[in-house]
């Protein structure tokens, strides 16, 4: 049997030069301090992430995913900036953070400007359209005109069960009939039709499901606190 890896990455931007990006599985642990009984573990989790993606000795800098739209640039590497839930960069070193456990992460990436950017998604960051406004501020600070985005691991749109108030929320292309009265929500569908929207040509996606796959924690699945991260960085 092969050994689980501990960090997954969208193809289609897997070997831009000076562009890292990955997505950390269940094999490293949990990377979630929140929830987490002790600090130890995690951090080591961390390191271990970072170090499967060739980042060892990097200087996470967190991004503190409060299920808003909004965004911040970063210059320097390290600390954390807790009122947003994306965070964009253009200098080397950077490398931004953040953790899931159902919720999308979306990478940006522009090769021309190499500008980078990592999104935190889930409905409500989704129905705020925290994507379209990351890709906007890449566009206003930097210049961007040739974003690329990779959409990562999160709970797919068979799985997704929301109620009304939250469906209601969304165009209906991404609602369907789920089991009895629920409906079901389909995030990445959602972010792609934004991202296209907002005029990003290539976007791709890692096509897992988070509740449907044992290499990530799932809340739905699984609600104890278990996060995988997300990583982007400018190397
Ligand atoms: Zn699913």
């Amino acid at each position: 049997m092969r050994a689980t890896p501990a960090a997954l990455q969208i193809p289609e931007l897997a070997d831009e030069p000076g562009f890292v990006h990955g997505f950390s599985t269940l094999a490293v642990g949990s990377v979630g301090l929140k929830h987490a009984p002790d600090r130890e573990p995690v951090m080591g989790a961390r390191h271990a992430f970072a170090h499967a993606l060739g980042l060892d000795g990097v200087e996470l800098t967190t991004i503190g995913a409060v299920h808003g739209a909004d965004v911040a640039r970063v210059d320097e590497p390290g600390g954390s900036v807790d009122d947003v839930d994306a965070l964009v960069t253009n200098r080397r070193g950077v490398a931004i953070f953040a953790t899931f456990a159902d919720c999308y992460p979306i990478a940006l990436w522009d090769p021309e400007k190499r500008v980078g950017g990592l999104v935190h998604a889930g409905w409500r960051g989704t129905g705020a359209g925290v994507a379209p406004a990351a890709v906007l501020l890449m566009e206003r600070e930097y210049g961007c005109a040739h974003i690329r985005a990779g959409i990562g691991p999160g709970i797919c749109g068979r799985c997704y069960e929301v109620g009304p108030e939250v469906a209601s929320q969304f165009d209906r292309r991404f609602v369907s009939k789920g089991a009895g009265d629920r409906l079901l929500l389909d995030l990445a569908a959602a972010n792609r039709a934004q991202l296209e929207d907002a005029g990003v040509k290539a976007i791709y996606d890692i096509g897992m499901c988070t509740k449907e796959s044992y290499l990530f924690p799932s809340h739905r699945r699984h609600p104890d606190g278990t996060r995988f991260g997300a990583i982007v960085a400018l190397t």
